[in-house]
């Protein structure tokens, strides 16, 4: 083995599915000794791995990407524009629909990325004075939608806080023609609150440095990012980022003036909701009650929205509850008017958001082939892991469930064409799904509810399940050191056990909206706003609950996953290496951690459990032929012969081979070291 390993040295391993022998050591040094050289991605199988520099690489040059157009996938250096040229190319000339998913944690690259696969796939495609339009419609969402959806966090300076899929559509010939973009879990308690040392969506401080006079003064806005409350908590400027220069660069493609204005008013609503202060009141009853402290920014919301300020007042400090047949009006506490003053900004703000993506689409959709773009976040595993953090794993979990398959099936296809087929998928289950509807169930039930009962419950559903543990699962099944709170539950992801705190799941699920703030808001005179509040029609008032966030998070990743499944699956997966965005700083045990989180090694063994190398007869016995005087220097039969000939003379055992109908498929690493070996010892 000495030899072998020597021989094509651990760094000259560019792709791990040749990594002999297969360990989380080995795994992490040839990602570390190839960084160091500046090799940034590596390959598994035809998955990309890329380890974010942190600087800017001369690799990106027009150069580069005449060198990727048209390359052989397996002859060139592991490149994104290798993985992104294979996928144009499989669109165009075989018509086989793309996806490309890249996932990764926060400040991994996995935005960059996805930029890079654009702009490759505009530099190759053919040009042309429509084409161009079109390139450039989908390459300008991207500011709008960062400026919306982007924050700084302590993690990443410009993160995306939304999960986004892309479809670009190319016509018959493989020219871009337009594209669809779906957004996913934007974040949307930043609007009300964020940790200290990151900021809100990075709109507001463009819109306050990037805004005239005039515009500001339309919006009743002031300059100064302090005078809000929602962003208030930290000093406004970032160093490299121009926020005035990013708002004044910002196009909104095939948007009217009229609408810009409109997606304007409601931003500038949400961040003055945020000023708007409640103060607590007696009533004669004794009830507490709150009211509008100071009604300045009150009055200037509903000039905005043209609304009588009277009925958001009303909305914001009471609430209509129904009891027995009645509908009754109830005061709310000062904490409660926080509370529905916060869930109308947030929601507000959300709407808003989905609005946006919808209207991008429109100027930007039409429909034939599909390369699909999807730069999601993560897995996150954190000190305290809630209901957001559930939520991405369940996510991530989908994916690489969705890997597994779609890399086996892959495998099988080529095999079974080949040579008859030997295994098939791995059984999958998922707890979270019950989980997910164990929770829906909770919130539906009339009457009070917590996440006591919640808890007893899963115990009870998952009492044996092996995925799945709590202080009280342990208790019964004599777990030794029984270490989980009384209010956690773990779940087993392929990347790691987490522990969640059910503390906030409910009321996060149920992501209540007091109706009066709906209908508030449909009685406005701003058509944009009162768009994104259609439950707010005192006409349509329905009997039936909205869906919980759950709910519709899981919905949208089965639409999302059933796209998926129908394309030719691309990957990358980006890696941080280092937490001080340092450039060329590899951290051995970060970048360990999320081997782990990514699954990659499941990766190297989903990939292995195929047959590690194939290849066509014809360019296998060109490199070859020189190890058997039976085949050197002339073989004058078929390829598919020659290369049983040559096989024959080097005596490797038969399990190790199969001879497809073109192919010639080798199981194991080693051998092919020993060819290679043997090659260069000639
Ligand atoms: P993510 O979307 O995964 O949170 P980003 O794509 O926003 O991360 O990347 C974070 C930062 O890392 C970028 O702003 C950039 O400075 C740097 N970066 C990412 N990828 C590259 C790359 N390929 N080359 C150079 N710098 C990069
Ligand atoms: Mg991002």
């Amino acid at each position: 083995m000495e030899a072998t390993t020597s021989l094509l040295d651990a760094a000259a391993v560019g792709d791990l599915v040749l990594l002999d022998p297969l360990t989380e050591e080995s795994l992490l040094q040839t990602l570390q000794e190839r960084f160091r050289r500046s090799n940034i991605y590596t390959y598994i199988g035809n998955v990309v791995i890329s380890v974010n520099p942190y600087r800017s690489l001369p690799i990106y040059t027009p150069e580069t990407v005449q060198e990727y157009r048209n390359c052989n996938f397996f002859a060139v250096k592991p490149h994104i524009y290798a993985i992104a040229d294979d996928a144009y190319r499989s669109l165009r000339d075989r018509d086989r629909d793309q996806c490309i998913l890249i996932t990764g944690e926060s400040g991994a690259g996995k935005t960059e990325a996805s930029k890079l696969v654009m702009s490759y796939v505009a530099a190759v495609c053919s040009k042309g004075e429509e084409v161009d339009k079109v390139k450039e419609q989908l390459l300008q969402s991207n500011p709008v939608l960062e400026a919306f959806g982007n924050a700084k966090t302590i993690r990443n300076d410009n993160s995306s806080r939304f999960g986004k899929y892309m479809d670009v559509e190319f016509d018959f010939k493989g020219e871009p023609l337009g594209g669809v973009i779906s957004n996913y879990l934007l974040e949307k308690s930043r609007i009300v609150r964020h940790v200290k040392g990151e900021r809100n969506f990075h709109i507001f401080y463009q819109l306050l440095a990037g805004g005239s006079a005039q515009l500001l003064q339309q919006l009743k806005l002031r300059q100064d990012c302090r005078h809000y409350g929602y962003l208030n908590r930290e000093s406004s400027g970032l160093p490299g980022m121009d926020d005035a220069a990013n708002f004044r660069a910002m196009q909104v493609i095939g948007f009217s003036p009229a609408e810009v204005t409109a997606l304007l008013e409601v931003t500038a609503v949400v961040l003055k909701l945020g000023n708007v202060q409640l103060s607590s009141s007696y009533q004669a009853s004794g009830m507490e009650a709150s009211s509008i402290a100071e009604p300045q920014e009150l009055q200037e919301i509903c000039e905005l929205i043209g609304l009588d300020p009277a009925v958001l007042e009303r909305a914001l400090c009471s609430r209509t509850v129904k009891a027995r047949n009645e509908m009754v009006l109830t005061t709310l506490s000062v904490p409660q008017g926080y509370y529905g003053r916060d869930a109308l900004a947030k929601n507000i703000y959300s709407r808003l958001f989905d609005w946006l993506v919808n209207r991008i689409n429109t100027s930007i959709q039409v429909s034939r082939k599909v390369m699909g773009v999807l730069d999601i976040y993560g897995f996150e595993i954190f000190q305290d892991n809630g209901f957001e953090q559930f939520i991405i794993n369940y996510c991530n979990e989908k994916l690489q469930q969705i890997f597994i398959l779609m890399t086996l099936k892959e495998e099988q296809e080529e095999y079974v064409r080949e040579v008859p087929p030997t295994h098939a998928g791995p059984p999958l289950c998922c707890p979270q799904c019950g989980i997910l509807a164990m929770l829906d169930e909770e919130c539906l039930r009339p009457g009070v509810v917590n996440e006591d009962t919640f808890l007893t419950k899963l115990n009870q559903l998952f009492a044996t399940h092996k995925h799945y543990e709590s202080k009280e699962t342990q208790n019964a099944r004599r777990v030794m050191d029984a270490t989980l709170p009384s209010q956690c539950f773990r779940i087993h992801h392929y990347a790691g056990k987490v522990t969640y705190n059910v503390t906030g799941f409910i009321e996060k699920n149920n992501d209540l909206l007091f109706r009066d703030l709906s209908q508030a808001m449909w009685a406005s005179r701003h058509e944009l706003l009162r768009s994104l509040f259609p439950e707010g029609d005192p006409q349509k008032v329905s009997l039936k609950l909205p869906p919980t966030a759950g709910f519709q998070f899981k919905a949208s990743v089965a639409t999302l996953m059933k796209n998926l499944y129908s394309k030719n699956p691309n990957y990358i997966r980006c890696i941080k290496p280092n937490e001080t965005k340092t450039g060329m700083l590899f951290t051995p045990e970060l970048v360990l951690a999320q081997i782990r989180y990514l699954g990659l090694m499941e990766n190297v063994r989903v990939r292995r459990a195929g047959y590690a190398f194939r290849q066509l007869y014809d360019s296998f016995l060109q490199r070859y032929k020189m190890l058997s005087p039976r085949t050197w220097p002339h073989w004058t039969g078929s390829h598919r012969e020659g290369t049983k000939v040559l096989l024959e003379d080097l005596a490797f055992p038969p399990e190790e081979l199969a001879f497809g109908h073109t192919k010639i498929f080798i199981r194991s690493p080693r051998t092919l070291f020993d060819l290679e070996r043997r090659r260069q010892e000639r």
